[in-house]
């Protein structure tokens, strides 16, 4: 007993840095590199997409037997369905992350380089969840960042298992995107679908790519957790995105800065506090 209990103690030394001196930045290319051999391949599609899941909304995953559902009710039926957030959008305080994105190129190590600085970000900025990196495949729920051929994930934990995955592309290096895709992790939608954004935002609706109509989309059941409109969250997407000829498909109000949307590199004061409210609402 006293040898398991050694052994475990070890296993999880090893897997666990959760303190600042053993920040994974430190050791960028062994980490990564060493963690792509103790995490199995996520199972994808020749697009990149996992086995059973569909891609919608521009960057989100849902199972594909809830497609029917979002299909005819949007993410509103999601959101109202037993299958969708079944129990806490996440079930701990600590949320352990990997990654199994090789830095064997500088576009990947930047890939890795940003993922580490939005952990870091997350860490720093708020004490409310501990994001920790992990080497190795823990019993706990955990994220792990994947290579794939975009940038997506699902929103909150909608598949079984305690495994999370989030998929960058080489293309995903923009600062904000990590930490983008880990909101959606928490459960957070995009920030100009929220049920009140036809306050803050008017969307010129003919000037939408067709297939990015369903991304504009208000979501009635989603909560806005009493926060007010952030124009300037990593959540929220740039003026132009969908564009079908590169005009704004999104007005402002005077007072906002629409150069300054969709372009923010970290999260915003807002953003943190979605995390605070809905995980620690008692403060
Ligand atoms: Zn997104």
């Amino acid at each position: 007993m006293k040898i398991a209990v050694t052994l475990a103690l070890f296993l999880c030394s090893i897997a666990v840095h959760a303190s600042p001196s053993a920040s994974p930045l430190d050791s960028e290319f062994s980490a990564s590199d060493d963690s792509k051999s103790n995490f199995p391949e996520p199972e994808v599609d020749e697009n990149g997409i996992p086995i059973g899941m569909a891609l919608v909304d521009g960057d989100i995953l849902i199972p594909k037997e809830q497609l029917p559902i979002y299909e005819k009710e949007g993410f509103d039926g999601l959101v109202n369905s037993e299958a969708w957030l079944n129990g806490p959008a996440w079930p701990s305080k600590t949320v352990y992350y990997a990654t199994t994105i090789p830095s064997n190129t500088p576009q990947l190590a930047d890939l890795n380089r940003k993922i580490f600085d939005s952990m870091n970000d997350l860490n720093q900025k708020q004490n409310c969840l501990k994001f920790v990196y992990i080497t190795a495949p823990i019993p706990q729920r955990h994220i792990v960042f994947n290579l794939g051929q975009g940038c997506y994930t699902m929103i909150g934990p909608v598949t079984p298992g305690n495994r999370h995955d989030i998929f960058l592309s080489p293309g995903c290096t923009f600062e904000r995107i990590p930490a983008h895709e880990v909101m959606h992790a928490l459960g957070r939608f995009h920030e100009q679908t929220r049920p009140d954004r036809d306050y803050y935002v008017q969307i010129n609706w003919h000037l939408i790519k067709q297939d990015c109509i369903s991304q504009y989309m208000r979501q009635d059941g989603a909560s806005t957790l009493g926060l007010p409109y952030d124009y300037y969250s990593v959540m929220h997407y740039s003026p132009t995105s969908c564009s079908i000829n590169g005009a704004p498909v999104m007005q402002f109000p005077p007072h906002v800065n629409p150069y300054n949307i969709g372009r923010g590199l970290s999260l915003t004061n807002t953003d943190i506090a979605h995390i605070v409210r809905r995980y620690c609402p008692s403060g």
